[in-house]
């Protein structure tokens, strides 16, 4: 069982408003945390005592909450409260982690639930993905690894038959292209058309084929608008090489995450093993130079350190380590 916090506002104490501004909410609630009418257990609201036209009980009985037990209170009057305020506390059969949501005036009651994102760039196996999950399961918002989307572009190419990879070339294949990311308990989950290609991206001539591939101006403007879009619609957490530079400048927490060529490709074999990619060290080490030398090179939003990054190299770091690092530096801005 866990329990779920949630506030809203009203801008009038009418019955309408009552039943609009708790719908709103109890929906949002549902939404951010997957859950089934059956998980909810039983809501119990409290209002503010300007609030007197209709019991928020009652509103979420009529939006359909019938099958939890729910319960209204009023609030003593406190100076200084806000004003027209409906707080609510659900208590779920989940065992995920939940998300909290303050809607409309009650969103600045809880200034450290507000939207945001976190932008983590850096080369590749700096360990920056495995760092963005953890944080994002920590803070409960979502991942989006946007190195998945450039790696399904190339390998939507490849299948097309093209393996030159030129603006003429590739331009048909986005058109065309059905990418979709998609979130399966908490994990994503990437998707052409309906075929889910989450572990063949991985393969390393799809690695070696995405660095070519994101070079392109039409590749970088397509997948940018998508992760731009995904950013705007709730708190994530985001990784890649552009994110603090180019996708969302103005994220309020940049890190840069990297490493030495050499432990980047150790840690990259040990994981290429354990997914049965197994490969030489040297070839390894030989692909992350020369990706490094592709994605820092190019033309079109290079890979580099934003200003206002935060830089952590992880050489000789632990994943708990660089991860307890960052929260750090979040909350210290919060
Ligand atoms: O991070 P990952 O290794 O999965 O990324 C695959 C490739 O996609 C990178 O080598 C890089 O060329 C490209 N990429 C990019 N911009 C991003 C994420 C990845 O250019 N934001």
């Amino acid at each position: 069982m866990k329990a779920i916090r949630g506030a809203t506002t009203v801008a009038a104490d009418t019955p309408q408003e009552v039943r609009g501004a708790v719908r709103e909410l109890l929906n949002e609630i549902k939404e951010k945390n997957g859950l089934a009418e059956g998980d909810i257990v039983c809501i119990l609201f409290s209002n503010t005592a300007d609030i007197r036209s209709l019991y928020p009980a009652k509103a979420a009985r009529e939006a359909g909450f019938s099958g939890a037990a729910l319960y209204s209170s009023l609030e003593p009057e406190i100076e200084g409260a806000l004003p027209l305020c409906i707080r609510v506390l659900l208590f779920v059969e989940t065992c995920r982690d939940v998300r909290h949501v303050y809607l409309r005036g009650a969103a600045d009651l809880r200034r450290d639930l507000k939207k945001f994102s976190i932008a983590l760039d850096g080369p590749s196996g700096s360990g920056k993905s495995t760092v963005a999950k953890q944080l994002a399961k920590e803070f409960g918002i979502l991942y989006l690894d946007t190195g998945a989307m450039y790696r399904a572009c190339a390998l939507a190419a490849k299948d097309a038959g093209v393996t030159a990879f030129t603006e003429e070339s590739v331009a048909p294949v986005l058109k065309e292209m059905e990418l979709r990311v998609k979130y399966e308990d908490g994990a994503q989950r990437t998707f052409l058309g309906d075929r889910d290609v989450s572990e063949e991206i991985r393969k390393p001539e799809v690695s070696m084929a995405a660095s070519a591939i994101s070079a392109l101006h039409c590749v970088r403007e397509k997948m940018v608008e998508m992760q731009r879009k995904i950013a705007a619609e709730q708190s994530c957490v985001l990784d890649g090489r552009d994110i603090g530079t180019a996708v969302l400048p103005d994220a309020p927490f940049k890190f840069f995450v990297t490493a030495s060529a050499e432990v980047r490709a150790r840690r990259r074999c040990d994981e290429l093993k354990a997914k049965g990619f197994a490969q030489e060290y040297a070839q390894v080490l030989k692909e992350i130079e020369e990706r490094d030398k592709n994605d820092s090179t190019r033309a079109i939003s290079p890979l580099r350190r934003a200003e206002d990054a935060v830089l952590v190299d992880t050489s000789d770091m632990r994943v708990e380590e660089v991860v307890r690092y960052i929260k750090k530096k979040i909350q210290e801005k919060v």
